[in-house]
């Protein structure tokens, strides 16, 4: 059977078939596969639409494929995924970063001008937020952990591949890694914050990502309680705590800060205008 293997063919076939199998993205997917087989930038799909697939290329395209068609996020096919304009590596050791983070470092940055100081982000993952803030402030230390040790080598690559010197990466589970009175300006952390029992955990992409960096107890939120009672003995005067946490759970987490004495507690929306990041004040 000859097929027509044409850059344009072979992309509206493939978003064909990753739309029935359920992708939110199908066409999008198909241009990122079909870039990563080509070794070529998205404008190369639209220059030469007629441009012929090699044998070689067609069946590496396929092996791809195979891989996103039974649910598998493209992050981890491709191995990366931009962050803060950071190119990361990712793995199924870690959760992908999402574009909804990038507030929670918007948000911690603009405390960080407010006051000098170290930065700590706790369960760190790639490094996302670690790197985009210590990329942002080059002259600020900042220390990211992580209790999964794939994800502390991960986030350590990262630095490297980003020359980002001013970042290290510890494991442990959350402050444990820290020594006593060792002290930060910003406490940043994206903690697992899903119940258990939420629905989202059997659809998409978040099947494939690690179990621990996404669900939490007590409704998603016993992490969040952890951190919020350890983080005062490690904050500066007037340092700040932020989470990111679910579309649900502002109100719940604000009570948690407040209970533990922060004070100018708000709650803040990402890019979809849902409750997302919720920060508090220490005050000594
Ligand atoms: N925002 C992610 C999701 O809903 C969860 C991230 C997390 O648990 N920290 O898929």
């Amino acid at each position: 059977m000859s097929l027509d293997m044409s850059i344009e063919a072979v992309l509206k076939r493939a978003s064909l078939v990753l739309s029935e199998a359920g992708s939110d993205s199908p066409a999008l997917d198909a241009a990122v596969l079909l870039c990563h087989v080509l070794d070529k930038p998205r404008s190369y799909l639209l220059t030469w639409p007629e441009k012929c697939l090699t044998e070689t290329e067609s069946s590496a395209f396929d092996a791809l494929m195979t891989r996103r068609v039974a649910g598998e996020p493209v992050a981890y096919i491709m191995g990366e995924r931009e962050f803060w304009s950071l190119p990361l590596n990712v793995a199924p050791s870690t959760l992908i970063p999402r574009p909804d983070t990038e507030r929670l470092v918007e948000l911690a940055l603009e405390r960080a001008q407010r006051l000098d100081g170290e930065i700590l982000d706790l369960g760190t993952g790639t490094g996302a937020i670690a790197l985009a803030l210590a990329s942002e402030l080059p002259h600020r230390a900042v220390t990211g952990v992580d209790y999964q040790q794939e994800a502390v080598a991960l986030a350590q690559g990262n630095a490297a591949k980003l020359h980002i010197n001013n970042a290290k990466f510890c494991q442990g589970s959350w402050f444990e890694p820290i020594e006593g009175g060792h002290t930060f300006a910003i406490i940043v952390s994206n903690p697992p914050y899903i119940d258990e029992n939420d629905p989202h955990l059997v659809q998409g992409d978040v099947r494939f990502e690690p179990s621990t960096a996404l669900i939490a107890q007590e409704n998603g939120l016993a992490d969040i309680k952890t951190i919020t009672a350890q983080a005062p003995e490690y904050l500066l005067e007037g340092g700040w705590l932020l989470f990111e946490h679910g579309f649900e759970q502002g109100a719940a987490v604000r009570g948690i800060l407040l209970e533990n004495g922060f004070s100018d507690v708000v709650t803040e929306q990402d890019y979809a205008g849902n409750d997302r990041v919720t920060l508090g004040k220490w005050h000594s």
